[in-house]
């Protein structure tokens, strides 16, 4: 307790008639609760202890207090440093403890303000802008001051994509195709594909997987009953996949976090929408209040938070007009108006979900051959990590942290290999048999499709059965295939040979 306060308490209580402070009855039990609410509203804070996570476009800074404490955070100029003024508050931690390894933060300095307050002084290695708030208890921690250092010109996201933009771009590239094929004869049908492939190569990008590792930083997400705390296994079992996305030809993963820091939901989504990510997968363990469920479960957005996140977006777009009215007046879609737009919008989120639960049926399959399931079929939440309108997403609970066998496989490397390659599988199956139209396994789907297996041109002296024979189908398949009634062929009639 505040000295000065109590002393000027007391003798207020001496000096006052009133209250004649019996020492026992009503009157008494009230005086004490008066003064023991004033007293605790008095109460001098004490900083237990500071805690610094290291994110690539900001570092933060939480200061665990014993008690509420009033905060006054500001820059100083040349040198950059950061001052933390906390009123009547005393220092109980050793800032010396703080790794500020990959932060702004080049040293602490602490010092007695004013007789009771708290002086923290950060120096800089460059200019921050910083934000800061206080937040009451909650199971996991106390009274906090957080404060959050951004870095200007290093935020993920300048100028997000909007998804209808996104998707007219793609709509071009597939009618652009469809149409310099369409044009030509059906002779001619393979030299203007190649004409196109050579005016427009091919962009044979890869997939991009955006890995969301759930939780981090000040947010340890669920902890098991040994203390695993699921922040740390779901970044092991993201970065396992990571490796694996990496190492498969076509493919390359996007990192929503790569280290023990925490990045905000929409943040999340944005970072893969600015990746220009193809699907978004989010990893989490469960946890529950009983030690007994267990098993993998796969999200994906519930339709009713499908829907109204198309209502938000489009609200959004009123201001980013110019990216859809701006780039090029030529296109149909470019200038309907907001109602097709929001027609356009729910389609996109409509299909982006079909997707979602398309994939998350690979993902669940091969989970199921990895591990428990939880749940076999394909849950639907209003997760906001899983709002994107235009990136199929998923959120998959590994297991549940909760169960002390399933807290102990979730450590094991070897079952965080299995879970990852479980998910990898099942995001494969799927792209391999839709893949985006620019994308290298679209391109490579493409070639085998167009090879000579597929297709014969018939040459003078050619008959059915023989060309039948020589392609290993049968006389009836080949003319159910080219929807043959009789035997006339013509030369120079391309046929197309079913896969037998
Ligand atoms: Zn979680």
């Amino acid at each position: 307790m505040n000295c000065t306060f109590e002393t000027a308490i007391s003798a207020w209580i001496r000096s006052s008639r009133l209250p004649r402070f019996p020492g026992r009855g009503v009157l008494s039990s009230l005086w004490m609760m008066v003064l023991v609410s004033l007293a605790t509203f008095a109460k001098a804070s004490e900083v237990d202890n500071m805690r610094l996570w290291a994110a690539p476009d900001h570092a933060r800074l939480v200061f665990d207090l014993s008690a509420p404490a009033q905060a006054d955070v500001f820059t100083l100029d040349n040198p950059d440093r950061l001052v933390i003024d906390l009123e009547d508050s005393r220092l109980q931690a050793n800032p010396d403890h703080l790794n500020l390894e990959g932060s702004a933060i080049s040293a602490v300095r602490t010092g007695v303000r004013n007789g009771t307050g708290l002086r923290v002084v950060l120096d800089l290695k460059r200019h921050v802008e910083p934000r800061y708030f206080t937040l009451a208890p909650n199971d996991q921690y106390g009274h906090r001051l957080v404060v959050d250092l951004e870095y200007p010109g290093e935020s993920a996201v300048e100028d997000p994509i909007d998804p209808i933009e996104a998707m007219i771009r793609e709509q071009e590239i597939v009618a652009a195709r469809a149409q310099a094929a369409g044009q030509a004869s059906e002779e001619e049908t393979n030299a203007a594909a190649r004409a196109l492939q050579q005016a427009q190569p091919h962009p044979k990008r890869d997939i991009i997987v955006a890995i969301d590792a759930g939780h981090g930083g000040e947010d340890p997400g669920a902890i098991g009953p040994s203390g695993t705390r699921e922040k740390d296994v779901v970044l092991d079992i993201s970065r396992q996949l990571q490796r694996l996305v990496n190492d498969t030809e076509g493919f390359r993963a996007v990192m929503i976090r790569d280290g023990d820091y925490y990045v905000g939901l929409r943040q999340r989504t944005r970072i893969a929408r600015e990746q220009k990510a193809d699907f978004f997968v989010s990893i989490h363990a469960d946890a529950f209040n009983s030690p007994r469920p267990q098993g993998s479960s796969v999200y994906a957005l519930s339709q009713s938070g499908a829907t109204s996140e198309a209502a938000q977006w489009l609200a959004n777009s009123e201001n980013r007009a110019d990216l859809i009215g701006g780039v090029d007046g030529s296109l149909s879609l470019r200038d309907k108006d907001e109602v097709l737009r929001g027609v356009l919008m729910d389609l996109t989120m409509t299909a982006t979900l079909n997707d979602s639960l398309a994939i998350g049926g690979q993902v669940l399959d091969q989970l199921g051959r990895a591990n428990r399931l939880h749940k076999s079929r394909v849950e639907q939440a209003g997760f906001v990590v899983l709002k994107s309108p235009d990136i199929p997403s998923l959120l998959i609970e590994t297991g549940f942290i909760s169960n002390p066998d399933e807290e102990r496989r979730l450590n094991d490397p070897v079952h965080q290999r299995q879970l990852a390659q479980a998910v990898h599988s099942g995001i494969m199956v799927h792209f391999e048999r839709n893949p985006p139209p620019a994308s290298l396994l679209a391109w490579e789907r493409d070639q085998e499709r167009g090879s000579s297996r597929d297709e014969y041109r018939i040459q003078p002296g050619d008959t059915l059965s023989e060309i039948a024979s020589r392609h290993q189908v049968t006389l009836s398949q080949l003319k159910q295939a080219n929807e043959i009634n009789g035997d006339v062929i013509r030369v120079g009639q391309v046929l197309r040979i079913p896969r037998s």
